[in-house]
């Protein structure tokens, strides 16, 4: 793996989940059904029931640098599976795919901001940053009607420059705690094996809708989880969520994993996978 050392940050993280909510990122969110009136016929898909993951084991699966070619039929199987997800969006590909990003707001899943064009960020001045998150967010918008409300950066790789941009721009870094490799090994089995050897409640996976053995697992594994007593849920279901701060980073201390760079894909890798211009 050619992914640099992830910064490691000095900040307490695990402080910040501790303290009284803010607005910003809590007030973005969607609030489940429970406590609003129903609307008639109108997405029903999208907040059709909430789960309480304070009460129930939660995971969540999150898909990275799409909207991918395959992202169609894995949205398919999520709502099959009445599974939710988080995808963080690469501007580059809500431009060239603007129609499945909208399909992913309009069936209820977070959406998160990875970029323009998937830059590591410890290598970009503070100034190119900001025009990647601001580009994504403007294109993410004009395609689905809502912004992106969490950023997760490209490798994972931040520093003081992303943190006081995601500050600055109120939404809090998510990043995850439990990788698949499915870039790595493009084998549905050993996806399969490795998303459930990492699964833990409350757990946030890393997946790709650019890979096909992803897509192509998923109901196995949506089946196999359901067994073991997993709901499927996006990231702002996560109870450690509810009280995140801008600028914060979810899971608290998941920044100063260095082993979390190995289940990223290299430049090169990614730059491989996925054409904007193929799939649709
Ligand atoms: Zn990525």
């Amino acid at each position: 793996m050619k992914s640099p050392a992830r910064m490691i940050l000095a900040t307490g993280c695990a402080l910040g989940l501790l303290s009284a909510p803010t607005a910003a990122w809590s007030a973005e969110q969607p609030r489940p059904a429970a406590t609003t009136t129903p609307k008639p016929a109108a997405k029903p898909s999208a907040k059709a029931k909430s789960v309480d993951c304070t009460k129930v084991k939660c995971i969540a699966l999150t898909f990275d640098d799409g909207p991918g070619k395959y992202a169609d039929k894995l949205l398919d199987t999520l709502k099959k599976h009445d599974a939710k997800a988080t995808f963080f969006l690469e501007g580059q590909y809500v431009k060239a795919r603007p129609a499945f990003a909208k399909r992913m707001v309009v069936e209820g899943h977070d959406i998160g901001n990875h970029s323009y064009t998937h830059p590591k960020f410890t290598e970009t001045s503070a100034e190119k940053i900001r025009e990647e998150l601001q580009k994504t967010q403007d294109v993410v918008k004009q395609a689905t009607g809502k912004y992106p409300t969490t950023i997760r950066p490209p490798y994972g790789l931040l520093d003081d420059d992303t943190r006081v941009i995601a500050t600055e721009m109120k939404m809090p870094i998510v990043l995850w705690n439990g990788g698949s490799r499915d870039w790595a090994t493009r084998n549905e089995k050993a996806i399969y094996d490795e998303v459930l050897k990492n699964a833990r409640r409350d757990g946030v996976i890393l997946m790709h809708d650019w890979v096909a053995q992803t897509v192509t697992v998923m109901p196995k594994l949506l089946t196999e989880l359901k067994k073991r007593g997993y709901h499927v849920v996006a990231v702002s279901s996560l109870p450690g969520t509810k009280s995140l701060k801008p600028g914060e980073v979810y899971p608290a201390g998941s920044e100063k994993d260095g082993d979390l760079s190995t289940d990223s894909p290299t430049a090169d890798q990614n730059a491989s996978a996925e054409s904007p211009s193929d799939g649709s």
